[in-house]
């Protein structure tokens, strides 16, 4: 059993409520177990010109392979219509391994911890809602550490629904 933290986005078809689809989602996989969503997050888009983002961290118990852990997330994207049509494109769901235990994942489908986890404040603010501030990554760094160095920019907390 470990202890994932998958990062999850929208910009199209009410992405709050595909927040809250996907956590379900989440909490359906096998072998599993869904142990907490963050609060909700509004971001600017990384390119300009697409609506808001909506995100969301959740962490996961789960005895599922990485490899497996990340088909089942694509068949929960494709599940809620998501389509592949541009690089970092607006899109109804998105759905990423952040963390895995504390493995180092380098393969062509899938690299972890994600690589844009240190420069992202709507995954790291999030993430330590339910990560603890101690939290290491293989090279050493704490969450703490990399929240110091991410401000809380572009980003709004959202009320619970
Ligand atoms: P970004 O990776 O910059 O957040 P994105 O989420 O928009 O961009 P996608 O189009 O959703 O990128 O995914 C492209 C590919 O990234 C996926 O098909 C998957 O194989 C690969 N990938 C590599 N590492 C990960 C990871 N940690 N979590 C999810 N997908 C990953
Ligand atoms: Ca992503
Ligand atoms: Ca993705």
């Amino acid at each position: 059993m470990e202890r994932i933290y998958i990062g999850m986005g929208s910009n199209l078809a009410d992405p709050a409520e595909q927040l809250r689809s996907a956590a379900l989602a989440l909490a359906r996989l096998p072998q599993t177990e869904l142990v907490g969503v963050s609060g909700f997050y509004q971001s600017d888009s990384l390119l300009p010109g697409q609506p808001r983002y909506t995100n969301a961290v959740a962490a996961l118990d789960s005895h599922l392979a990485p490899l497996e852990l990340l088909d089942a997330l694509q068949a929960i994207e494709n599940g809620q219509g998501r389509q592949r049509l541009e690089r970092w494109g607006p899109r109804t769901l998105d759905l990423d391994i952040v963390l895995f235990g504390d493995r180092l994942i380098d393969e062509p489908r899938l690299k972890v911890p994600h690589y844009h986890l240190q420069e992202r404040a709507f995954v790291l603010y999030p993430l330590a809602e339910l990560a603890p501030a101690d939290l290491r990554l293989a090279d050493g760094r704490t969450l703490t550490e990399l929240l110091a160095a991410c401000p809380f920019v572009g980003l709004e907390r959202l009320p619970a629904a």
